[in-house]
């Protein structure tokens, strides 16, 4: 697929910032962040850097795209918008009913022409099933399907590219770990001297590292994810989060919000000041983007 058109508009490399918060331990490290979500205003940072080999391996010959997302999803904004300036159909598959109270999500993937199916929670369980997929693939013929978030093999080589842009200057690259295909892609192209700090976004201790490994070609070791963060679950934003996203938001040079950004800053914060970080240790914080979500 010529996805030409698309790649012109995107600022990549993506800038990356020093970041002197006046946080406890800060004088101690290194910190830097790595700007993703100024890759594109609509498509969010590691939604581009996982779909972009995704598309380019897809025949042209494909008659559209259909993927999966909850209602806030920036896998399905990013695609419903590459899909969009492309001319390619694509079929939403949306965790439930937003037809009385849609998302600005949604509405954004309305005005693009994109086609929504909502399903009830029982139905998109079974998003990863092999006879659900097949179906799905009878019911669009032609189709491409992707995964949840963008999610598979052939979304690693994107998500590495962005280590590579960090040209060796970093011993540690935090970012965080949800469906864990951006870990993955991170980790795969590590230097050995090197390594990576996943921040869980979701309770699931065991579970995140068992969807990084599934993905990666071969055990690698230089890598770890911390769940004291995740903050209640996915998606929940107690108080004191939402609070620290909003003093964040007020001085720093930069916005983050509470599902992903702000989740690992937080941690970022209190690891800092807990002494967990070497000193003179050279940290690069991924930032992913995802500020439509919040809307
Ligand atoms: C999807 C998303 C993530 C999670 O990435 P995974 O590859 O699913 O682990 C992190 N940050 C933002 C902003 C996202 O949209």
């Amino acid at each position: 697929m010529n996805i030409e058109k698309i790649e012109n508009t995107l600022q990549l490399p993506s800038p990356i910032i020093p970041f002197t918060p006046d946080w406890e331990g800060v004088e101690r490290v290194s910190l830097s962040v790595k700007r993703d979500d100024l890759i594109h205003p609509v498509i969010s940072g590691n939604k581009w850097r996982k779909l972009k080999h995704t598309l380019r391996q897809a025949p042209s010959s494909i008659q559209g795209i259909v993927s999966f997302g909850g209602g806030y999803s920036n896998h399905l904004h990013a695609l419903g918008f590459v899909c969009h300036s492309l001319g390619i159909a694509c079929n939403a598959i949306i965790r439930g009913d937003y037809t009385q109270h849609p998302s600005p999500m949604i509405l954004d993937l309305m005005r693009w022409n994109v086609q929504i199916t909502y399903v009830d929670r029982k139905t998109y369980a079974r998003r990863h099933d092999e006879d659900y997929w097949n179906r799905l693939q009878l019911e669009h013929p032609g189709y491409l399907i992707i995964p949840e978030g963008g999610s598979q093999v052939s979304a690693l080589r994107g998500v590495a590219e962005l280590v590579t842009e960090l040209n060796d200057d970093v011993d540690t690259i935090v970012a965080p770990v949800a469906s864990g295909a951006t870990m993955a892609g991170i980790i795969a192209q590590l230097q050995p001297s090197q390594r990576a700090l996943g921040i869980g976004v979701l309770k699931g201790e065991g579970y995140l590292e068992s969807l990084v490994s599934t993905l990666l070609p071969s055990p690698f070791t230089n890598w770890s994810i911390n769940h004291n963060y995740h903050c209640g679950g996915y998606a929940k934003i107690p108080h004191y989060l939402a609070d620290f996203c909003a003093s964040f938001n007020a001085v720093m040079p930069f916005s983050i919000e509470g599902v992903y950004s702000g989740k690992v800053f937080w941690a970022l914060r209190d690891m800092l000041a807990q002494g967990c970080f070497e000193d003179g240790e050279r940290i690069v914080v991924l930032h992913t983007g995802g500020l439509q979500g919040a809307r």
